[in-house]
């Protein structure tokens, strides 16, 4: 198709393809920088140091403090232990890190993306490795620039085997939540690990090397939904990093603002701010969703006002609101009275129920349960003596970690009794006796036997701990015998 004649070039359509423009952010020291290496450290070191806790459950349960044991199907965190039909739990602290994440937003918005998320602390620890390896900004810059010769080569080799390194050490970490941290690494520096093990680690190596390498602020910008849904809840009482621009406009150097005073703002046009980003962006031009909110700029342009004798917080964390107000001259809100708001107030509500909730189903929990499957096929049994029989799969479940002796009764069928498979009939009665391995769950075959005249009806099987009167269940079950009895 032909271009028309008359086109110019800010008419043209945008591409919808953007070559991505590397970011080389300086180096910056400050109070939230400080925050950001104290967040970072504390991650790092739960996230690497967790799979390592030792928590001692006894001989019959591992002794991982963390550890999601997926072959047992079961998960453990400290002295927790959720078994597969209480995933319940596991849901309820999803939702919770969810409700947790909208509260944090409300409150004060996206610290999440700026301090804790997993892409924001390894972006930031390869953007070290940046430095160490390339120099501060202007250095790596210029390399980035320079022609590909046998000393780029090197440093570019030499920085990305840290690169792989770190990113190694990141996928390596995250099996040793799914089994015996010691005993798999053993496994997995002599070949023997799980194939599972290996093709994790290589995913996970990949992908870190890669997202925190070379994408970094491109996952923020157009591959995490997370900002976009932070965007729609945040309104004008939101913590955000704002640029004051009644106070800062019209921008102009020192040797501007000095030979002609009282025509610019305090902005002296240093860049700065833009230079220290982590993901490029200019918060002069107003939030944008590149802006994570890690306060870098904040830390980076009070140095510049401290140096040029003006009052700090020309960017500062506002709220749209209080930007407004200290535009208009009046005094801003305090930030944490905007923390306390209906909205923070009811996520904080829900979150903190949940939380409740939870752990009061754990207190009160009991460690003992029982299932039952009766035989369909056939629903019953003509014994030669006219008594009528039906059979039942019990499951006896033992959630502790030390093996139980445990009762089976049944209640509400008169004149039954009831055998198992390694029993004589001879010796059947009302209640049984199992001892049922620790952390286990025991399959126990049982026949009911009722007399002649007993008709279709409900009954209870009844499971009872022995020595503990709390730690017991029952199921209802259905005894069929022939119709017109
Ligand atoms: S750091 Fe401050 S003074 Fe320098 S350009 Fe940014 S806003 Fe202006
Ligand atoms: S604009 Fe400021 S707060 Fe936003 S990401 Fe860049 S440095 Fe961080």
């Amino acid at each position: 198709m032909n271009k028309p004649e008359n086109l110019k070039p800010e008419d043209e359509p945008l591409g919808l393809y953007a070559k991505r423009e590397p970011v080389f952010n300086r180096r910056i020291d400050g109070k939230f920088r400080r925050i950001k290496w104290a967040i970072m450290v504390i991650c790092l070191a739960i996230y690497w140091i967790t799979p390592w806790i030792r928590w001692d459950r006894g001989p019959y349960a591992p002794n991982q403090a963390v550890l999601i044991d997926l072959a047992h199907r079961r998960f453990y965190m400290f002295s927790i232990e959720i078994w597969p039909q209480e995933f319940y739990f596991v849901a309820g602290l999803l939702i919770m890190a969810g409700i947790g994440l909208f509260l944090v937003t409300s409150a004060v918005g996206r610290a999440w993306c700026g301090y804790a998320c997993p892409q924001t602390v390894w972006t930031d620890v390869f953007q070290h490795v940046d430095r160490f390896f390339d120099g501060d900004r202007n250095a790596r810059f210029r390399l980035y620039k320079a022609p590909w010769g046998p000393a780029k080569i090197a440093r570019r080799l030499a920085k990305w085997s840290v690169y792989l390194a770190i990113s190694f050490a990141t996928g390596g970490a995250w099996i040793f939540y799914f089994a015996d941290a010691p005993t798999l690494q053993h496994a997995f520096w002599t070949g023997t690990a799980p194939v599972v093990a290996y093709a994790t680690t290589f995913v996970l190596t990949m992908t870190t090397f890669v997202l925190g390498g070379f994408m970094r602020e491109q996952v923020c910008i157009y591959m995490c939904p997370w900002p976009r849904i932070q965007t729609a809840m945040l309104d004008e009482k939101s913590l955000l990093v704002t640029y004051k621009d009644w106070r800062g406009e019209p921008r102009g150097s020192v040797k501007k603002a000095e030979k002609n005073p009282g025509q610019f703002g305090d902005c002296i046009d240093c860049n700065q701010c833009v230079a220290v980003c982590p993901t490029g962006v200019d918060i002069r031009n107003g939030p944008t969703i590149g802006c994570i909110t890690c306060a870098l700029c904040i830390d980076a342009c009070d140095r510049v006002m401290k140096e040029t004798g003006r009052p700090r917080g020309l960017i500062d964390y506002a709220t749209l609101e209080d930007a407004e107000r200290e535009k208009a001259g009046e005094q801003p809100t305090r930030h944490l009275k905007l923390i306390w708001r209906p909205r923070t107030i009811l996520y904080f509500s829900v979150w903190a129920g949940i939380g409740l909730a939870l752990l009061f189903m754990l207190g009160t929990r009991i460690h003992t349960q029982l299932n039952v499957a009766k035989d369909r096929n056939p629903p019953y049994i003509l014994m030669s003596d006219g008594s009528i029989r039906n059979a039942y799969a019990l499951r006896l479940r033992n959630m502790e970690g030390r093996p139980r002796q445990m009762d089976i009764s049944i209640e509400g069928l008169p004149g039954a009794a009831m055998w198992t498979e390694d029993m004589a009939r001879e010796d059947a009665s009302r209640t049984l006796t199992r001892m049922v391995p620790a952390d286990e769950t025991q399959s126990v075959r049982v026949y009911v036997v009722a007399p002649s005249d007993t008709a279709s009806q409900k009954f209870e099987f009844k499971l009872q701990a022995v020595g503990d009167a709390r730690e017991k269940d029952e199921a209802d079950v259905k005894f069929d015998a022939p119709e017109g009895q």
